[in-house]
């Protein structure tokens, strides 16, 4: 799909200092469709969802929230530390609601590989199937998510 009068809109808003210091693009010069479908395509070659994968970002969040903010252990074999800061994010795509800044660190103690995302990553994956842009301090790779986590495939059952 080509990219819409609105997606530039929504991609201004993800540039440095607009909503987060060092905006959601990193490096990627791709245009905000083109970054969406690339993903998109990547998550369906996992046999994989966007749902799929917020869900277990969820999970592990809402498990490890019980540490208030010290690491604890969940589900047998991930150390999870959620760290709350003051204030509220917007999200760039356009609707209301605010996310709450937040980080979760995860640790798979078997592999000892680690990843860290946010409230506002969770939501985005979640409502918008964005993982933001190559070399963002939060880009998330849909592979190394699906690894880490062990998120399950349900189209290997
Ligand atoms: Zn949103």
């Amino acid at each position: 799909m080509k990219q819409s009068r609105q997606d530039d809109i929504i991609q201004d808003r993800m540039r440095p200092g607009v909503i987060t210091r060092d905006g959601l693009l990193g490096s990627d010069r791709r245009s905000l469709r083109d970054i969406l479908e690339a993903d998109e395509a990547e998550v369906r070659r996992l046999g994989l969802s966007h749902a799929v994968i917020a869900a277990r970002l969820r999970a592990l969040r809402d498990a490890g929230a019980q540490g208030l903010g010290e690491p604890v252990t969940v589900f047998d074999h991930f150390e999870v530390r959620v760290d709350s800061v003051r204030g509220l994010l917007p999200c760039p795509f356009p609707h209301e609601g605010l996310c709450r800044k937040e980080f979760v660190d995860v640790r798979n103690l078997r592999s000892g590989e680690r990843v860290t995302y946010t409230e506002m990553n969770i939501h985005m994956i979640e409502a918008h199937g964005f993982y933001e842009g190559t070399g963002s301090p939060f880009r998330q790779e849909p592979a190394a998510l699906a690894r880490v986590l062990e998120i399950p495939c349900p189209a290997a059952d």
